[in-house]
């Protein structure tokens, strides 16, 4: 099961208001904090703050259930980069005041090649992950590209090793330094002895040995 299997679904007054928006060609990301977009802004987070069951689509750690402080509506190819997409159910969820500050404006693509067209720019937003560097939550399940343990995040592919770094996920190692207090090259070695398990009770085991070395501090 991937993350988010149902994209938000618009009212044909809001798909109205949409296409009104996107025709005006002094349409900008700015215009998303827009007055005459609060409706809809509401019901973009309301609709993935259900989907995505109160959590956070980068840190799986909570959003806030009623206030809009730490629930943010994010769009995953940043919105002051691809215009077109700024509506795209599949380009939205929820994420976290911490994630939504990290993250930002970064690019989230895998470049066009340049033999498709110089300057190029997407058009259609793209159906498949092979088209993101981050761990996409309409296309993926979160759990095949990160492992989460101890609060620790550890990357399973190189979609998850993007995310880790563009959202800092190991932010709390990284703030408090408490990665000072760990033994780096036991757990190190344990993590890459787990990673590379296939047998789920042998990765249970590995799992429990680099939990005990984190406990440990
Ligand atoms: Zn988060």
């Amino acid at each position: 099961m991937i993350d988010i299997s149902r994209p938000v679904v618009f009212t044909s007054e809001m798909r109205s208001l949409i296409s009104q928006k996107i025709a005006d060609p002094k349409f900008t990301h700015k215009n998303w904090g827009d007055d005459d977009l609060l409706e809809i802004r509401k019901h973009i987070r309301d609709h993935y703050r259900k989907e995505q069951i109160g959590i956070c689509a980068y840190c799986k750690k909570e959003v806030s259930l009623q206030s809009a402080l730490n629930c943010h509506i994010e769009h995953i190819a940043p919105k002051s980069i691809y215009r077109d997409f700024i509506f795209e159910p599949k380009n939205l969820c929820v994420i976290c005041a911490d994630c939504n500050e990290i993250k930002r404006e970064q690019e989230v693509m895998q470049d066009i090649p340049d033999t498709v067209k110089k300057g190029a720019t997407r058009k259609k937003y793209p159906r498949s992950k092979a088209a993101f560097k981050i761990v996409q939550p309409h296309f993926v399940k979160y759990e095949d590209h990160i492992d989460v343990f101890n609060g620790f995040y550890v990357d399973r592919t190189p979609e998850g090793h993007f995310t880790i770094g563009a959202c800092i996920l190991n932010r709390r190692l990284r703030n408090f330094g408490w990665e000072k207090a760990y033994d780096d090259a036991a757990i190190s070695e344990a993590m890459n002895k787990y990673l590379e398990l296939k047998d789920p009770l042998e990765r249970d085991r590995a799992l429990r040995v680099i939990k005990k070395l984190l406990i440990a501090v």
